[in-house]
């Protein structure tokens, strides 16, 4: 069987609740960091009105390269606000319902920052991720950066993904 192949990419960044431009409140300084949908065990946590899982964000933006239909921003605000949910899986499973007959094959996530070190997680945030979409674990690949302190990332204000996104669907022509 044939296939036709697309590629999209997907970008979101945070700021870390210690590096707001005032005063972090208790309730910010007690986040969890969710990076695609794990929990990074005693890290600082990022702002966001969601759980601010920036993994997740700019994979459901590559998703919606993919789909056409945006979904952070109008969406996802007025499912986090009026609705109340924070939880970011809920917005990637919203764009994954545009999907039609796109397969998602792989995801490639890298990671640009300078805490927390992220080594030891790579493979539980893969998990998580192909998990959340319906892949294998293989099919997921992380890298993580420190950016050598070129950028606010790399200097430790906050966290930058990228995720490029390879699907597939039957050609029936
Ligand atoms: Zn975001």
């Amino acid at each position: 069987m044939a296939f036709e192949y697309r590629s999209t990419i997907g970008q979101d960044s945070h700021r870390f609740v210690d590096r707001l431009n005032r005063p972090a409140t208790a309730e910010e300084l007690a986040r969890p960091l969710l990076l695609g949908g794990f929990e990074i065990p005693s890290a600082v946590g990022l702002s966001g009105n969601s759980d601010a899982d920036v993994i997740l964000h700019a994979l459901t933006n590559a998703v919606s390269g993919l789909t056409g239909i945006n979904i952070l921003g109008k969406i996802s605000d007025q499912m986090c606000l009026e609705e109340g949910i924070t939880d970011s899986r809920a917005y990637l499973k919203r764009a994954l319902q545009d999907m039609g007959d796109w397969q998602i094959t792989h995801v490639s996530v890298t990671i640009e920052g300078k805490r927390p070190h992220l080594s030891a997680w790579i493979d539980p945030m893969r998990k998580s991720i192909a998990q959340i979409i319906g892949i294998e674990p293989r099919d997921v690949g992380i890298t993580a950066t420190t950016g050598e302190g070129l950028t606010d990332f790399g200097r430790g204000d906050g966290l930058q993904v990228f995720c490029i996104l390879t699907a597939r669907r039957p050609d029936n022509e």
